[in-house]
């Protein structure tokens, strides 16, 4: 098996880093210095379709695959580090799975403006007793109608703060084992 990258996704290599060294370099210190939040960056990526490059063209992504989504999380790193985290828990850690299991509305409403980068995504999995042990959270979700009611705590939610769009993991049933797929 060869891991080295086709002439495409070489192409694509180019293209980011580019795109990084041109938009990106400048606030590298800036955003060390003073906990920037690039938000303009991110609405630039998203409209190079770089935030979803993993997703389907007609989600509003580039069709690529993982590889591809890699080489944009490597570039992006390789500037600032804080940067990619930004990029990451819109693009990959919120999105991915509602681009897998998102039903067309929900993908149009939720997943879209985010792929665009006109919003901010984040995914609120980790809890107090539940980190790498996915399966423990112990966030409950109750139908109350056409809505759902969600008890639980939350913590080291990243950009949860920037009036976005998050994604609550959280389990049906109490007393049942939770599998979370993402
Ligand atoms: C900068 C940052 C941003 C984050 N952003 C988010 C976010 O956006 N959304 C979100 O949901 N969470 C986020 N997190 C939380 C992060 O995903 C959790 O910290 C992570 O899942 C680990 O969970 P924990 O801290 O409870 O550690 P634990 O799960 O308690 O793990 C502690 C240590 O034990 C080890 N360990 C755990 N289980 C096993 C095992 N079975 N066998 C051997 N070793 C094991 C781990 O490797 C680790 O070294 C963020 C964390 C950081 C630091």
């Amino acid at each position: 098996m060869s891991l080295a990258l086709t002439g495409r996704e070489q192409s694509f290599q180019r293209r980011v880093r580019a795109f990084a060294d041109k938009h990106l370099k400048p606030l590298a210190a800036k955003i060390e210095a003073e906990e920037y939040f690039p938000r303009d960056f991110l609405r630039a990526l998203g409209r190079k379709r770089f935030l979803g490059a993993p997703f389907s063209r007609s989600d509003g992504g580039l069709g690529l695959g993982w590889v591809c989504e890699t080489i944009v999380a490597e570039e992006i790193s390789a500037v600032s580090a804080a940067a990619e985290m930004a990029r990451l828990a819109s693009a990959a850690l919120y999105s991915a799975p509602l681009a897998y299991f998102g039903n067309s509305v929900q993908k149009k409403q939720f997943l879209r403006p985010v792929l665009s980068g006109e919003k901010i995504g984040a995914l609120a999995l980790t809890e107090p007793q539940a980190g790498s042990d996915a399966g423990s959270i112990k966030t409950r979700a109750r139908r109350n109608g056409r809505d759902f009611v969600l008890n639980g705590e939350k913590r080291f939610i990243n950009q949860r703060g920037r009036r976005g769009l998050s994604l609550p993991f959280r389990c049906h049933r109490p007393h049942q084992t939770c599998s979370v797929r993402a």
